[in-house]
């Protein structure tokens, strides 16, 4: 028989949206009751907030470990970092590199993916701008093309999950229909776009932009780009990278404001995430990380962040948006965008959960039923 572990919350993060107090019960790897009010069992865990597990829609490493590799046991090792810092489910994010060696890294993910250690592949390029590229080497970027995007949909047979490109280049509303027509969300991104290719290509079937304001063609009042067509246009998902670095906070507060639901916080980060400042890979490129800030040696550019998501949705708090749609832009928004099942505590769902203390710092991490973090508060009426 499966034990039933049994969790308690002050504030439970409810599908609906709302924080409300309550309870929810693990079986195996399964959510199989959740109640508000006191629960029906005694708790065996209590914490002030209960949460999804956070799911990360855009993640390059960390741990001093990187998902562009064909090493499974370093796929493993920067999962393992996000999995223990509360973010359950992890899309692994692969930068431009050259053909060959982005089939060889789709090649070496894959199986992970369907072995659950990482819940998907995001190719953010090769098909930007170079008049955007951020941390991108011009030298791997190129215009989409029909028989490399179909290689590389063969070697990834079913588990890339996204892809980022910049739909103005030569190729690239056709590039937007192929993914789609694949089954693949399609993102905007590292883009030169203007507000009406924006939304051709979003017709053309995209449904997320990627690290809004960081990397595209900047917002002017007379000319107000991407950034303002994202805004306002109810068919996409707004990634936001959250770590008080990329974006200013009154920026944030103010784009959450105007989005709602449609925000999607993601790390964007790299090796050095949940790791030593010091020097790390990123791809190709060689990363130097300061303070916390991970900038290229080659341009300076800001090179990913050294975010957790857990950092992301305090960082967001703190610069004034409400709990509750922090913490469901870290778990049902993203879930919801790529259709994964993850980002809600309901009966059935995967037993991925979160406890955090009154400051949203995590203090238990339950990741497919098993305990991967456990400083909570035993629960009232539990057996301590
Ligand atoms: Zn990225």
């Amino acid at each position: 028989m499966r034990e039933r572990m049994v969790l308690s919350g002050e504030q439970v993060l409810w599908p609906d949206g709302t924080l409300a107090g309550g309870w929810v019960a693990v079986e195996g790897d399964r959510i199989t009751q959740v109640g508000r009010g006191a629960p029906l069992y005694p708790a065996d865990r209590h914490t002030p907030f209960l949460a999804p597990g956070f799911v990360d829609m855009h993640c390059h490493g960390g741990g001093g470990h990187t998902f562009a590799t064909t090493d499974p046991e370093e796929v493993h090792a920067a999962a393992a970092t996000h999995h223990a810092a509360g973010t359950t489910t992890v899309v692994a994010s692969l930068v431009s590199a050259d053909p060959q060696t982005l089939l060889e890294q789709v090649r070496a993910l894959a199986p992970l993916v369907r072995g659950t250690m990482i819940a998907g592949i995001h190719l953010e390029g090769p098909w930007l701008s170079p008049l955007h590229r951020g941390a991108h080497r011009l030298e791997d970027l190129r215009h989409p093309d029909p028989a490399e995007i179909d290689a590389l949909l063969e070697a990834g047979a079913g588990t890339i999950c996204m892809v980022t490109l910049a739909p103005e280049l030569p190729g690239g509303m056709e590039a937007v229909r192929r993914f789609v027509a694949a089954g693949v969300v399609v993102a905007v991104g590292h883009t030169d776009a203007d507000a009406d290719q924006l939304r051709e290509a979003v017709d053309a079937g995209a449904t997320v932009v990627t690290h809004l304001f960081n990397a595209m063609r900047p917002l002017h009042h007379r000319d107000p780009g991407p950034v303002v067509a994202a805004l306002a246009d109810p068919r996409l998902a707004v990634e936001l990278i959250v770590d008080g670095v990329h974006v200013h906070p009154d920026v944030v507060e103010l784009t959450v404001r105007s989005t709602l639901s449609r925000i999607v916080l993601v790390s964007d980060a790299m090796a050095g995430a949940a790791a030593a400042d010091g020097r790390y890979r990123l791809g190709p490129m060689d990363v130097e990380v300061v303070d916390g800030v991970a900038r290229t040696l080659d341009n300076g550019s800001i090179a990913g962040s050294t975010l957790t998501l857990d950092r992301a949705v305090r960082t967001g708090v703190a610069a004034g948006v409400a709990r509750c749609a922090a913490l469901l832009s870290a778990t049902w928004g993203p879930a919801r965008t790529l259709g994964l099942d993850a980002g809600q505590l309901a009966p059935g769902h995967r037993a991925d959960v979160v406890g955090l203390d009154r400051d949203l710092e995590v203090r238990l991490v339950l990741r497919h039923g098993e305990v991967l973090r456990d400083d909570a508060a035993a629960g009232p009426g539990g057996d301590d």
